[in-house]
């Protein structure tokens, strides 16, 4: 599939990208590493007039630690440099783990975080060519107005199916998000809508430009598990982060003193298990603890029929995922 036309722009400075967004809002796209937004254009999904080619902006690459003792990372770091960070690797694993199951080594060298966090939602009826959406039908995500997932709804139920946003919600991120009025930070939690189809609240004029990670969050051990149908390279159809701290008994590590659940894929945003972090708390885990989380986030997620896995199968897989990695992670 060829691309459709296209100008390319390419500025060297945060102002100078916000400047061309607020020009061309009604018809621009932003591009990072291009590994979802290119195939995106050549299926017909986008076709803008202008796209903002960002790599030339040296200040959105890095990552620094800060005075605070948290850290920070640029929206255009790669995914293959957060997965090689010894720093992150040491002081929050979750987010090097999950950052290593992205695709391939190819694609995360050039797919970046800020990419990762801005992803657009997939749908078995979306992700598809021109020829097919037209022959299916348009849906609520793009030039329609039915669903094929939930007939008869109103609601897009496209899946969020970006790795490294639940282990970040995890470490309750924030991101800075600048635009002509400035600059604003807000928690990661509150970027997303839940909705399929407008699923993150960034204007048209706005760029994402760093990821805050409290130092609060340094330390915790943590493991992501994600079930994909290619092991080498694929999105998640069901992914779970967990992180986790214990407290110090005297003969080692005790009982949990803080954790928290997200989940992926399996809903139109990345998710925060609501009550698993008071189920764990104080606790000492066993067997039984870890599978009542695990029903708890089964609960939590919502998979409809957007992938070529069922919904039961999913579902199921992230009650098992998150038992597994409670336990796993508890063992770090
Ligand atoms: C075969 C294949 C397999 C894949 N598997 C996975 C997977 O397993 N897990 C996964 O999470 N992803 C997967 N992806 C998707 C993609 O590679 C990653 O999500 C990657 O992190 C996207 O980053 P990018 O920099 O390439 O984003 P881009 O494609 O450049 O952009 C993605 C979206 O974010 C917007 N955007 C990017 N940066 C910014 C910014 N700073 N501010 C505002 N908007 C921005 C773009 O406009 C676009 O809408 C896969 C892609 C392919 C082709």
């Amino acid at each position: 599939m060829s691309l459709p036309p296209f100008k390319v722009l390419r500025p060297r400075s945060i102002d100078e990208a916000i400047g061309h967004l607020d020009k061309h809002a009604a018809n621009i796209r932003v591009l990072a590493g291009g590994t979802d937004l290119i195939p995106s254009m050549r299926q017909r999904l986008f076709e803008p007039e202008y796209v903002l080619d960002l790599r030339r902006i040296p200040q959105l690459r890095g990552i620094k630690q800060r005075p605070d003792g948290g850290v920070e990372i640029g929206a255009l770091t790669t995914l293959r440099t957060i997965e090689r960070s010894e720093f992150l690797r040491r002081h929050y694993p979750v987010l090097t783990e999950a950052a290593a199951t992205v695709a391939s080594p190819v694609l995360r060298n050039m797919g970046t975080i800020g990419g990762n966090i801005c992803l657009d939602t997939r749908c078995l009826w979306y992700n598809q060519s021109l020829t097919w959406r037209k022959g299916c039908g348009f849906c609520i995500k793009k030039d329609g107005d039915l669903c094929h997932v939930a007939p008869g709804g109103t609601k897009c139920w496209a899946a969020f199916s970006g790795d490294t946003p639940p282990a970040l919600l995890c470490l309750k991120a924030e991101i800075e998000m600048a635009g002509p009025s400035g600059v604003r930070r807000i928690a990661l939690q509150d970027f997303y809508t839940g909705l399929g189809d407008s699923y993150r609240k960034l204007q048209s004029n706005e760029l994402v430009t760093r990821v805050f990670l409290p130092r609060e969050t340094a330390n915790y051990t943590g493991v992501y598990r994600k079930l994909r149908v290619r092991g080498s390279i694929d999105y998640p159809l069901a992914g779970v982060a967990v992180v986790m701290k214990r407290a110090s008994n005297g003969n080692g590590v005790g009982h949990i003193s803080d954790a928290r659940i997200g989940i992926t894929a399996v809903n139109p945003a990345p998710l925060l298990v609501k009550g698993a972090t008071e189920l764990l708390a104080g606790k000492e885990l066993n067997d039984a603890l870890a599978e009542a989380v695990g029903d708890l986030a089964a609960k939590t997620a919502k998979p409809l029929t957007t992938s070529a896995l069922t919904p039961e199968y999913r579902r199921e897989m992230i009650r098992v995922f998150t038992r597994r990695a409670i336990l796993a992670a508890a063992s770090n």
